[in-house]
Order: C-alpha cells, then structure tokens, then sequence
C-alpha cells in the first residue's frame, strides 16, 4: 500500500495518525460522480462518516450535496461552502435548536423520522415565517444484511416512521400548513455489499411511493439513503467500490418518472478506502497461548473493532522484504479495555518495537469517533500531498 517515498515521508512522524491519501480519495469522488451523473443522480456526502476539513472540501468541490445528521454538521457544511439547496436533515432527535438553524439556513429538506418530529418543524418553521420542505423516512422492513449494530430498515429499529403509522403520517402533512413534502425517504443500513438488498429497496420505494400516488400526494424526490459497502478484506485490489453497479441497479429497479430525482447518501463508499490509521509497536509480549503485538492506538483513535466487531486489515509497514517468517498475534491497543483490540491471530511479519503498523480503511467511522478516554491526545492528521 504504502511505496517506499511514502514510508520515507511518514517514518519519523510521532504515531499514531490517519494518513489520508489524498489522489485516492479523488479518484473516488469522480468516479461516483461520473456514475451518478450518467443517470442524473444527485448524491449527497454523509458527513457523519469523515468530517475532517480538507476532506470536506475536496467533496465540496467536486459537486457533491450534504447529508447531515446534526445542526452544528448543517453549520460545518455550510460554512465549508455546500450549497443550503444541497443539505438534507436526517436524525431520530432533532432538537429545536437544530431544526432552528436548519430552517433559518434554509434547507433543501429534513428527512423527518416520526409524525410528532413533523409537527414540531411545522410549528417551529410557522414562527419564522417559513415553510419546511420535508421528506417522510419510511422505514421499509428490508434487512439490510449487514452486522444488526448498522441496520437500520427492519421494524425493530428506531429509525423511520413506520408502515403503519403512513395513513396517519399523509393525513399529517395535508394538515400541516407550513410543510412541503418534496419526497420520501429510506435508508436500511450501511457496508450493504449485496446489491440484491439494493433491489429489494426498490421494489419497496415504488410500492410505498404508488400508496402515496394513489392518494393524490405529489412525490418529487425518492431518497434511497446510502450503506454501499467497501472492500475491507481487500483494499488495494478494490480501493474504489463498484459505484456503476450500484448506480445501475436503482437505474433498473426504481420506476420513476422523468421528472422525478433521485437522491442518494453515500458515506463510506466515499471516504473508507482513503484513510489509514498509522500505529507504532511499543511492545511485544508473548503470554501463555498468544503473541501481543501492543500498539500505541487503540480504541480511541479507532472504535469500529470496540464497537461492532468491525475487522479492519492490518499491515506492517516496512521497506524491507516481507517474505521472512510470519507469526500470528492478538494486536491491541493501549486502553484499560478488553475490547481494545484491532484483530486476533493477524498473521504478520515477526514484528518489533518501533515497527510500524497501518489499520487500513479507516477513513470512515474513524476519526470521526475518536475520543478522549483515558485523557488520550487529540488525533492527528497527515494528507499524502502535504506531508
Ligand atoms: C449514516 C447515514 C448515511 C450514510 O451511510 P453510509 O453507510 O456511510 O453510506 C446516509 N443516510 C443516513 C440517514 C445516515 O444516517
């Protein structure tokens, strides 16, 4: 992964940090734009799944819209210079502060979670003078075939309104007198890598989009949500995921009119592959039954592992010849925590002190939720153009 002037660049650096490769991410970026463009497909970045600036920025530039799921991320991409028109509101506890600032920036809408949430952005937009444009997020019962921690589409979750509750949510918003319905919304989980399950969405939005249809409700936009997974097994051979195939089968499966959008959020197909987390070996210790290799990251910098039992490849990042002779070790980290580990019985070249390691695809869910336990320093941050 790393070429011999990248690790020159990088080796002196104090560890741990992302390393972001800058070249990768935009290649990324324009091949999901180019395929999303073919159809017409407007694609907002989640910004929940990386919200480091540059990264930001360079999404920015490139023409993509935001998905927010937090006021002050409404704030960050406006101030990085997302178009209002562009930003979409999504999230089960919008407070009526976030609301607030989302109508006073004007949004293109918020994908509204439950009827009682609909009723308060009518009353809320009714004191300023405005009018809400709103998505309605149904939550369609499509089992998204992921890890349970990330599904979010089945009748147990908490997000969407659900199906049964519709005749009551279309009641709602004819009565609500500041509220525009522009669309519905769905979005079932995410690292979804069965395309399959992106077809079984469909024929639920055009069930769900024909009930409202049939009631005389206009349905300008079909918000699909993202979840496409990435490669984490494999992520020099599928560094860029296949966005054609996606795109392709929404192209196939949703019945849409000419004048109807469709909308997509996409957050870690955008970013995962482009980030790594760069670690130094401060000991190896050999116990019982098992070899350590001990870190000096841990769950604090990455949580994927801690939190759902992510896997993330790991790597030793080394100039010299890798052919030598392979141990397996329990890889860990720092913190006072059994869960603070990277992956068990990692087979990697014998390692040593100093030697240095990458968790790879880590540009998603990573430094976003990096904290401060243990009183941990604040994550850094390297670009692979300004080193
Ligand atoms: C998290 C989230 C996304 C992005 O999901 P990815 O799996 O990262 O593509 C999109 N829409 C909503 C509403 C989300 O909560």
């Amino acid at each position: 992964m790393f070429d011999n002037q990248q690790i020159n660049s990088i080796k002196g650096l104090e560890t741990p940090f992302y390393y972001y490769d800058m070249a990768l991410l935009e290649k990324t970026l324009d091949k999901a734009k180019n395929a999303a463009d073919k159809h017409g497909f407007h694609v907002h970045y989640a910004l929940k799944a990386n919200f480091n600036k540059r990264i930001l920025s360079l999404i920015q530039s490139k023409g993509f819209g935001a998905d927010c799921v937090s006021g002050n991320e409404v704030s960050e991409a406006i101030a990085t210079g997302f178009p209002a028109s562009t930003i979409t509101f999504a999230g089960v506890g919008k407070t009526d502060k976030e609301i607030t600032t989302a109508l006073e920036y004007q949004i293109f809408a918020f994908n509204v979670e439950s009827i009682q949430e609909m009723e308060v952005i009518d009353e809320l937009a009714g004191r300023l003078g405005h009018t809400a444009r709103v998505s309605l997020r149904i939550n369609p019962n499509v089992d998204a075939q992921t890890h349970h921690y990330i599904t979010t589409g089945l009748d147990e979750n908490k997000f969407g309104v659900p199906t049964s509750e519709l005749e009551k949510a279309a009641t709602a918003i004819r009565e609500l007198k500041n509220i525009e319905l522009v669309g519905l919304h769905f979005h079932i989980g995410s690292q979804i890598t069965d395309l399959n399950v992106f077809k079984s969405l469909c024929v639920k939005v055009n069930e769900w989009k024909n009930w409202f249809e049939e009631r005389g409700t206009v349905i300008k936009v079909l918000n699909v949500g993202g979840g496409l997974g990435v490669d984490y097994h494999n992520p020099d051979v599928n560094s860029i995921p296949d966005f054609e195939a996606y795109f392709d089968v929404f192209d196939r499966f949703l019945e849409r009119t000419p004048r109807q959008e469709v909308h997509f959020e996409l957050g870690r197909s955008l970013v995962a592959q482009c980030g790594n987390l760069v670690s130094r070996v401060l000991y190896t210790k050999s116990g019982v039954k098992k070899h350590f290799l001990i870190l000096d990251a841990g769950m604090t910098e990455l949580m994927r592992p801690a939190l759902y039992q992510a896997y993330h490849k790991i790597e030793r990042v080394s100039d010299e010849n890798e052919e030598g002779v392979k141990l397996n070790y329990d890889v860990v980290g720092p913190i006072c925590e059994s869960s603070d580990s990277f992956g068990k019985e990692v087979s990697l070249p014998i390692s040593k002190r100093g030697d240095l390691i990458a968790i790879r695809t880590a540009g998603a869910y990573g430094e976003v939720m990096a904290s401060r336990y243990n009183l941990r320093e604040e994550i850094r941050h390297v670009y692979s153009d300004s080193i």
